[in-house]
């Protein structure tokens, strides 16, 4: 072993090599180094723990192919951060993997924007400056007769514009069963305070009556505030006071009303399996002033924070100064502008909005991926895999659908030496990445969110796997 470590070369011999060399001019020097260092501490590791190395030898100690080594590490370090990714959890609206998959046309319409100049802000018919949001306020009016709309970076961001907007130094009743966190980062509490609105909780976790709300009502009073509890629902003895409900109450009393709907989407999709949920033409039609919702959870476009509502409302939201920071940027703008387009033809939006098509795909065409990627598996020569397909659910994810269950059928894998977890972070470090998931010990693939080509990318990816099922240096 010690022998081992002392024919290892040091980090200035290496340095010294004229491969290396090279590649110090066209990368910084830290990058390099860290490369450098990488390998040796990697092969150092290696040759401590020999016994479990079997094809540790002097031929991999060798400057060649510690150079060798060292160039690919610094083709990882050099290579962008974010990474495409093949979802194979068959969880839609997957905030870890970013949401949701832009249509075709959005695609088109962002590479567009991106490569040309455009009429952002620019009045074309009057030859002047122009508003942003004008792009996705024409849409929003045609698709739901609202009033007036704009968009912002992201639902959170809406939220906490309308609050601070409306209710600044005011109290904004909200129920108790409503106060969620969403995705950790998101906690209505929280977004409260930092809009400068105090929060007069009202009712118990399970059930708040209109009569609640009515009592909190005082002179201090700014909002009415609903919030979808998106990533959960309460059952069994609960009640809840529906939006018109509080709308009457807002109007009587003369307080705006305010529902965060979070997922926000515009068809009605509970004949899939979703549940029943409002879509936003029935927010819209409950009367509230101000309607929130993300762009990239159920719409299936870009991250976004759409805000509908009155006009009296959004002109002041528009024109308060945290609008400008918390603005949406032209290329989601023009993805958003694009999918919203998308939904004049509801039917054509189902098909061509991957979010969509992946929660309403008929289970044959679930059943087809499920039989074209088992087959794959199973045609690799001579290895040890067994392979099942299994009746399932896939989750629509994104706090979209709390209750939806969407029935699936997924493919399962268990290999004779080779346990799921090393089989699941083999395909987690592919390139592509695969991300799967695990189940009773097996490795398991839900091809509601993959394309033929992908399940190609998880065959493929497997055949490496399964081959160099050997430890390696
Ligand atoms: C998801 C969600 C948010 C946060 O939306 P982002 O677009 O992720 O900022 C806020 N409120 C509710 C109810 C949500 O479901």
């Amino acid at each position: 072993m010690k022998e081992l470590l002392r024919k290892l070369p040091s980090v200035d011999e290496i340095l010294k090599e004229s491969r290396i060399k090279q590649l110090l001019e066209t990368f910084p020097r830290v990058l390099v180094l860290d490369a450098v260092r990488t390998v040796l501490d990697r092969t150092r590791n290696a040759i401590l723990q020999a016994q479990t190395s079997p094809n540790l030898n002097e031929q991999n100690l060798s400057l060649p192919v510690i150079l060798s080594q060292a160039e690919a590490v610094l083709k990882d370090l050099a290579e962008p951060s974010l990474q495409r990714v093949i979802n194979a959890t068959g969880v839609i609206v997957h905030t870890n993997l970013g949401r949701s998959v832009l249509s075709e046309t959005a695609i088109k319409r962002v590479a567009e924007a991106a490569a040309g100049y455009s009429n952002l802000e620019y009045d074309l018919a009057a030859g002047e400056r122009g508003k942003r949001h004008v792009h996705v306020e024409g849409i929003l009016k045609r698709l739901t007769g609202v009033e007036a709309a704009t968009a912002v970076n992201n639902n959170a961001a809406a939220v906490l514009l309308c609050l601070n907007t409306i209710a600044r130094g005011k109290e904004v009743i909200v129920s108790r069963g409503e106060l969620v966190e969403i995705g950790g980062s998101f906690r209505v509490p929280d977004v409260m305070e930092r809009s400068g609105a105090i929060l007069r909780e009202v009712g118990t976790t399970n059930k708040t009556h209109l009569k609640d709300y009515e009592k909190a009502i005082n002179e201090r009073t700014g909002l009415l505030l609903k919030v979808h509890t998106s990533n959960y629902k309460i059952v069994g003895f609960t009640k809840e006071v529906e939006p018109d409900e509080l709308v009457k109450l807002g109007r009587k009393n003369n307080l705006p009303v305010m529902w965060d709907l979070g997922s926000g989407g515009f068809l009605d999709l509970s004949t899939y399996g979703a549940g029943s949920e409002p879509t936003v033409q029935q927010a819209v039609d409950s009367g509230v002033d101000v309607l929130t919702f993300s762009g990239d959870k159920l719409l299936g476009g870009p991250q976004a924070g759409m805000i509908l509502g009155r006009k009296t409302w959004l002109d002041p939201i528009r024109s308060n100064p945290l609008a400008r920071a918390l603005r949406i940027d032209k290329l989601t703008l023009a993805a958003l502008d694009a999918t919203l387009a998308q939904y004049l033809d509801k039917e054509k939006a189902t098909r061509d909005i991957p979010t969509l098509w992946m929660l309403t795909q008929p289970l044959a065409e679930i059943e087809r991926k499920a039989e074209l990627l088992s087959s794959g598996i199973r045609s690799l020569q001579g290895t040890s895999l067994s392979v099942t397909i299994q009746e399932d659910t896939s989750q629509s994810g994104g706090g979209a659908l709390p209750t939806g269950n969407f029935p699936t059928r997924t493919v399962c894998i268990r290999h004779d030496r080779m346990s799921a977890n090393k089989i699941e972070s083999a395909l987690r470090l592919n390139k592509p990445h695969i991300i799967a998931r695990i189940k009773e010990g097996m490795v398991v693939f839900d091809p509601r969110t993959l394309n033929d080509g992908e399940i190609g990318k998880i065959v493929e990816a497997m055949e490496i796997i399964v081959t160099t099922d050997k430890t390696k240096l």
